[in-house]
């Protein structure tokens, strides 16, 4: 068996093996990739389904949220307070959100790793130890600068709006080959051009020996006498893919790679790491809003990459703009009123740009588990420091476009219409609550993070969970702050950081 899906297996499965890994997204694949390359035993369960590049194709962008994006993208971290709700967005497949990544690719900021070494006490966090495994990732990944011929017009529009108010743009760096710029990236990639996990590491597990089960959720970790002998799941192979059969993996060592919402769940419900305070807390998420402004010319901003360009003009005010940019239909389903007046606004879609700003958030999300429930509850209670920042970050971004010509711009706001430049200035900023802003998150981060004390993280240096030494953890729950920047491959470079370890072990 190399890759096996959970919901053909007929009846109750065994497996032996010295690792098992539980995920097989931006953190899971790479470790599978190192320890099947040394040699190991490697099963890798995987709650999604396998897809193909030939599968995604097929699929309408309605279609792939609904078979790959979790929850049909409609998971929410509630504001409290004054904080706006959060939808938090990640993908339920074989290779993880990383197969519906814009595939953006930045490493972590010298000054966070930096910050990461200094506070934690862990000098091989300093940039200069962690470039090993960005380089390596960069290899594996195959980074590559976006050309500017691929960029839409969209994004052309607001790298000319931003040269009028001095604020200069960047390429943006993406793991891709032979990309042609359909745009689809964020319902996978029909043409096998973006260079995510399923792609890259999970074939060289596999090559290695690594046996994958997809459509393979796991329930537990089971333990003995204070060590993990495996884990216990189901097979998704029920009727209309519902639990089915169990699923028994007896290992020398438990990977949990779940992403950062499950991986504390998984933890929690096996009674791990339950002495830390910080399992499930600690949640950034880098708040993102998307504005589009609409122009007289035809923009057709679908066309072309969709994530292209950034600027880090306002990095030291935590803010950083990057190209976005949605399906036409998706599109057209956010435009506000209904009936003729959402037929005025739909039918101007080929004329709007997008653009899209993200801030480097302190936190303040939490992962709840409820009782009776497998999925996560979350909150997010925003920083009065973020707080402040979205208002300036919405004017920034309108202002750029109006300099780029636009008639009038949709700001993320709940129950604003769309304002022109005059009546940009009159907005009372302080009228609009937290939770009128349309925000969304597509990296959830930090709710297992790693430290050098149990009583303030949850995993050791070297990624073990602090009371029960052989489980692992390797995905973007153990970031310690967030980055300010998109994460894959900060996560990949962790996950490679916490893989060689185990192999010298
Ligand atoms: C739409 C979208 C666009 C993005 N674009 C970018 C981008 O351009 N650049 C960038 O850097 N980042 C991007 N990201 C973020 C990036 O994809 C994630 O930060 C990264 O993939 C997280 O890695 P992870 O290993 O923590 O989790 P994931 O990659 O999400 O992997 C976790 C896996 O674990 C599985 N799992 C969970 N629970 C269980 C269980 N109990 N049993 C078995 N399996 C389980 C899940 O199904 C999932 O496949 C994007 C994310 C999304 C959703
Ligand atoms: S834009 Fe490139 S990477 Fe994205 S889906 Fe199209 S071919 Fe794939």
């Amino acid at each position: 068996m190399s890759l096996h899906a959970g919901r053909m297996q007929r009846g109750p499965l065994t497996l032996d093996c010295d690792t098992v890994i539980v995920g097989s997204g931006a953190g899971g694949a790479p470790v599978a990739a190192t320890l099947a390359e040394s040699g190991e035993r490697v099963v890798i369960l995987e709650e999604g389904p396998h897809v193909s590049g030939e599968q995604h194709g097929q699929m309408r962008p309605s279609q792939s949220v609904r078979h790959v994006w979790r929850d049909g993208a409609l998971t929410l971290a509630v504001g409290l307070g004054d904080s706006p709700s959060v939808n938090v967005t990640a993908a339920r497949m074989v290779g993880g959100s990383s197969a519906v990544t814009g595939g953006v690719c930045f490493r972590a900021p010298e000054a966070v790793l930096s910050q990461w070494a200094k506070d934690l006490r862990i000098d091989d966090l300093q940039p200069n130890a962690m470039a090993r495994w960005f380089d390596q990732v960069a290899k594996d990944i195959h980074i590559e600068e976006v050309p500017a011929n691929m960029r839409s017009k969209s994004t052309q529009l607001f790298i000319e709006g931003g040269a009028r108010e001095g604020i200069s743009f960047e390429p943006m760096s993406r793991n891709t080959h032979q990309c042609n710029g359909c745009g689809r990236c964020n319902f996978g990639c029909p043409h096998n051009a973006k260079l995510s996990v399923d792609r890259t590491y999970l074939p060289r597990a596999i090559a290695a020996g690594a046996e994958l089960l997809s459509d393979c959720m796991v329930d537990r970790i089971v333990t003995d006498r204070g060590r993990a002998i495996g884990v216990s799941g189901v097979a998704l192979n029920g009727p209309y893919g519902q639990r089915g059969d169990a699923v028994h993996v007896r290992a020398k060592r438990v990977v949990v790679a779940a992403g950062a919402m499950y991986t504390p769940m998984l933890l929690q419900r096996s009674g791990i790491g339950r002495g830390s305070r910080a399992l499930g807390r600690n949640l950034t998420v880098h708040p993102s809003f998307r504005v589009m402004a609409r122009f007289d010319q035809p923009v057709r901003g679908w066309e072309g990459a969709l994530q292209s360009a950034y600027s880090k003009h306002y990095e030291p005010d935590g803010m950083v703009l990057n190209s976005v940019f949605v399906p036409s239909g998706v599109l057209a389903a956010t435009m506000p009123g209904f009936a003729q007046a959402h037929a005025k606004f739909r039918n101007q879609i080929d004329h709007l740009a997008m653009f899209g700003g993200m801030l480097h958030d302190d936190g303040g999300g939490r992962v709840h588990r409820l009782p009776f429930s497998r999925e996560p509850a979350m909150t997010y209670r925003m920083s009065p420091r973020d707080r402040a920042r979205i208002p300036v970050l919405l004017d920034r971004m309108a202002k750029i476009f109006f300099a780029a010509g636009a008639r009038e711009v949709f700001l993320p706001v709940f129950g604003l219409d769309p304002v022109d430049a005059d009546a940009l200035g009159r907005i009372d900023w302080s009228r609009i609550h937290g939770r009128q802003f349309e925000c969304s998150s597509q990296h959830p981060l930090g709710t297992c993070h790693m430290g050098s004390s149990p009583d303030h993280s949850v995993i050791d240096p070297t990624g073990s969970v602090w009371d029960v030494p052989n489980v692992f953890v390797a995905d973007g729950s153990i970031l310690p702050t967030s980055l300010g920047v998109n994460p894959q491959w900060t996560i990949m470079a962790m996950a490679l950081r916490v893989a060689h370890r185990l192999v010298r072990a």
